[in-house]
């Protein structure tokens, strides 16, 4: 399976990498830091490099029968065996990171101060998300109470950690518990787990930023019932 350097450091850019397998679907490598698509973030793009070479990364998923991260690629693919160069688009991953880590913060928000959980949540580039919750009742009152709590505190630029956590240990833990961590795979023993200092932990694969002050203010542009217990803001980072 490919080293997914993304999950221990978001924030490289580039890496050497070797061509281990060609796919109907696209390139698979020994190691990467393109993100495969999950979770709500979209999967990175960028370009591939190796001699004279350059060619487009268009995005990158995990194969759904093999689960391998997989590069899409507009150009002729390297044979199996070639060293190359990764290259994210890292304008476009970076704000991926404030939106991912802003949805967070938003969870937190509406679970401390509105006891709701999550329901789903999807982000788009340029800074765009959508996040659903179990609540009864949405106004544009409520979005503009939770985009004054929520830019408060992510102006406190709490730090951001990532742990790698004991699956029984996460299993026991009253705020992983409410992210339904229950739903992870007995056969994954230890569990990545996003803290967001005071504000919010959740087990997660998706990439974030150090800390709230690099997400910036946030607005939340619109609010919308999609059913019962189901409740739906949309925020836009203010800095794209
Ligand atoms: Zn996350």
């Amino acid at each position: 399976m490919t080293d997914d350097l993304y999950s221990r450091d978001a924030y490289l850019a580039t890496c050497d990498a070797v061509v281990v397998a060609l796919t109907d679907e696209g390139v698979v490598l020994d190691r990467t830091v393109f993100y495969a698509r999950g979770g709500g973030q979209p999967g990175d793009s960028g370009v591939i490099s190796w001699g004279d070479r350059v060619v487009p990364v268009t995005d990158t998923f995990k194969a759904r029968e093999t689960g391998e991260i997989t590069h899409q690629i507009a150009g002729e693919p390297p044979p199996v065996g070639t060293a190359l160069t990764c290259e994210l688009d890292w304008p476009r991953r970076y704000t991926h990171m404030r939106t991912h880590t802003a949805l967070h913060a938003l969870s937190g928000v509406i679970f401390r101060d509105h006891g709701a959980r999550v329901t789903g949540g999807n982000m788009e580039p340029g800074g765009i998300a959508r996040m659903d919750f179990e609540l009864d009742a949405m106004s544009a009152e409520l979005g503009r109470e939770v985009e004054a709590e929520l830019n408060g505190r992510l102006a406190a630029d709490r730090p951001v950690h990532v742990l790698l956590l004991p699956r029984a240990e996460a299993l026991a833990d009253p705020d992983l518990i409410r992210t339904k961590i229950n739903l992870v795979p007995a056969s994954i023993d230890t569990i990545r787990v996003i803290d967001i200092e005071g504000i919010d932990r959740q087990a997660d694969g998706g990439t974030h930023v150090r800390s709230t002050g690099e997400v910036g203010r946030v607005r939340v542009v619109k609010t919308e019932s999609k059913g019962k217990a189901n409740k739906r803001m949309r925020i836009q980072l203010e800095r794209p």
